[in-house]
């Protein structure tokens, strides 16, 4: 098995270990010190509305700039660290980090919009996420209406009375709850309605498809319709082309991001397209022209 229970995580495992194993406790070790060693890097993604054009939001996406491997996109460790519990100090250095870069662009003059923070399950589930928010709140300065969450849909429905009281304390402290990866989990109606939800996310897997599978368009569209009659924002995820967001503007989404628009940015390249050195602007006219 792969399960760690003491201090030294090699002991618990069988002579049969497989080469895949031994990768997985490099990996963990791994982990463990890059995040002493700050080899965790911040990408930020832009989430515009799309009728003004306007950036409202960047979300913030880790990298791993590991010393052989190169820069790891999160899914290669998000997952073997959310197994270990090493994601609640490496989602605390992200949390920090996120807040910290947002106040440092307002106190320059840019408007960010809101800063939108991935939360695992485990971190979530976590006694100290709260007081891990208020300490980061103020060693930041941040102002809390700025910060948004993403929790997954499968994660917020795993234990909904626990999650209806970490809501509410997120929501006195007016944060924004966003339920990422909208449509792949299992969400009571009854539950939504009752959540203080601010948005829905549109998982990329039904934009994807939307221009050529009447399923997924079908899937977007209610998703659309319910963040309407809820009144709740609702962002796509995943836009890649402007078919995608013609058809996306013409069921009335309002917000959107994806490689279209930008692809995650290093701090230093967010901090140009804040500066106006990107524009969506041009992209966005073009699609609001063609649909219909
Ligand atoms: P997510 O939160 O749903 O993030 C969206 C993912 O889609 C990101 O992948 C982003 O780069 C990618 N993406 C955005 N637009 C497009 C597009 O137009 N086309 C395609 N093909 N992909 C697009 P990334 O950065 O690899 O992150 C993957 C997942 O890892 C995230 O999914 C999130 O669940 C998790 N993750 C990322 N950063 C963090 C973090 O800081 N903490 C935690 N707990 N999880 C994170
Ligand atoms: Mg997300
Ligand atoms: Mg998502
Ligand atoms: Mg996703």
């Amino acid at each position: 098995g792969s399960k760690k229970s003491g201090g030294n995580s090699f002991q618990f495992y069988t002579p049969d270990m497989n080469a895949h194993t031994h990768d997985l406790l490099m990996l963990e070790r791994d982990i463990a010190r890059a995040v002493k060693e700050n080899q965790f890097a911040i990408y930020y993604q832009p989430q515009l509305d799309l009728q003004s054009g306007k950036l409202i939001g960047v979300e913030a996406l880790v990298r791993w700039q590991h010393p052989e491997k190169g820069l790891l996109n999160p899914l290669d460790f998000i997952p073997l660290a959310e197994e270990t519990g090493l994601i609640v100090a490496l989602g605390k250095w992200i949390l920090q980090a996120s807040c910290h870069q947002a106040k440092q662009w307002c106190d320059a003059g840019y408007d960010p919009g809101r800063i939108c923070v991935n939360i695992s399950g485990r971190q979530f589930r976590h006694g100290t996420l709260v007081s891990l928010i208020d300490e980061t709140l103020t060693d930041s300065g941040l102002n809390p209406e700025m910060l948004e969450l993403e929790i997954t849909e499968s994660v917020i429905m795993e234990d909904v009375e626990e999650t209806f009281q970490t809501f509410a304390a997120l929501q006195d402290r007016k944060i924004g709850l966003a339920v990422d990866d909208f449509g792949t989990g299992y969400s009571s109606l009854n539950y939504l309605r009752r959540f203080p939800i601010s948005k829905f996310k549109i998982d990329r897997s039904f934009i994807q498809d939307i221009t050529h599978d009447s399923n997924d368009a079908a899937i977007a569209n209610t998703v659309i319709a319910l963040a309407k009659s809820l009144n709740v924002a609702v962002i796509a995820e995943g836009i890649e082309t402007e078919a995608q967001l013609e058809m996306l503007l013409g069921m009335g989404c309002r917000q959107g991001q994806g490689f279209f628009f930008s692809e995650p940015l290093n701090a230093q390249d967010m901090e140009k397209f804040l500066a106006g050195d990107f524009s969506c602007q041009q992209l966005l006219a073009q699609a609001r022209a063609n649909s219909t």
